[in-house]
């Protein structure tokens, strides 16, 4: 069974988290500190690392970091905050994806399996996880969409998209959740910096600018953002 190391100081939410991954054939070490989790990766094999960016005696980021110093384990980051986000995204760590609080312990899980698949795709071995009696397929993301969070690039069935900052920030906030609406405000709050400084028109003409990236890519793709007449956007996957 591939071992998870999952690094989180809320128990609640490390409570959800181990038996998500448990029911998904994970075997999960579960730490509350930098610290232990440091001692842990040192002293026994870890597959996969889920890590807090918030932790009591250090942040995840320099876990991360000290852990990169010897291993290229692929890490998926738990963040509660939106400039945590952008630190994320600056990094070349090497990690591999970020999950924003709250998040459904299922989306974590599949967020796992499609990084898992992904970094095991080269080595083209089967998914000892796949083998899982019962596993419901994941991971459907990771065939139309890919997110690449250390070179902060989005490739759309397997095609880069060339996204300005802010086509970026605004396409990312809508893979987080995909078949979630957002409104216009909740785009510019997450995807602007200085949200009061646009107006929603700035959000629709983004929108479009996207779509014609992906149409241009491949016909019908600008299908995957959808609009809500009257609500928002939202990220539809087939
Ligand atoms: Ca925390």
């Amino acid at each position: 069974m591939p071992r998870v190391l999952l690094v989180e100081d809320e128990p609640a939410i490390a409570d959800t988290l181990v038996y998500a991954l448990g029911t998904e054939c994970f075997e999960v070490t579960h730490v509350l500190t930098g610290t232990d989790a440091l001692a842990v990766f040192a002293s026994e094999a870890v597959d996969f690392v889920i890590l807090d960016i918030g932790l009591p005696d250090m942040t995840g980021l320099d876990v991360c970091r000290r852990m990169r110093e010897t291993s290229s384990v692929p890490v998926l980051f738990l963040t509660a905050r939106a400039d945590e986000v952008d630190r994320i995204l600056g990094l070349e760590l090497g990690g591999d994806d970020y999950v924003t609080k709250p998040f459904s312990p299922r989306e974590v899980v599949a967020r796992v399996r499609a990084i898992r698949r992904r970094s095991q795709a080269a080595t083209a071995g089967p998914d000892p996880a796949g083998a899982c009696a019962g596993a419901p397929a994941s991971g459907i993301s990771r065939e139309v969409f890919r997110h690449d969070a250390a070179a902060m690039r989005i490739h759309c069935h397997g095609a880069l998209l060339d996204l300005t900052a802010h086509e970026y920030k605004l396409l990312l906030v809508l893979l987080e959740k995909p078949g979630r609406v957002f409104s216009r405000d909740q785009l510019l709050e997450r995807a602007w910096e200085d949200p009061g400084a646009v107006t929603d028109r700035t959000i629709d003409a983004h929108i479009k600018s996207i779509r014609a990236k992906m149409r241009a890519l491949r016909a019908g793709t600008e299908d995957h953002i959808q609009t809500r007449r009257g609500l928002g956007y939202l990220l539809a996957l087939d």
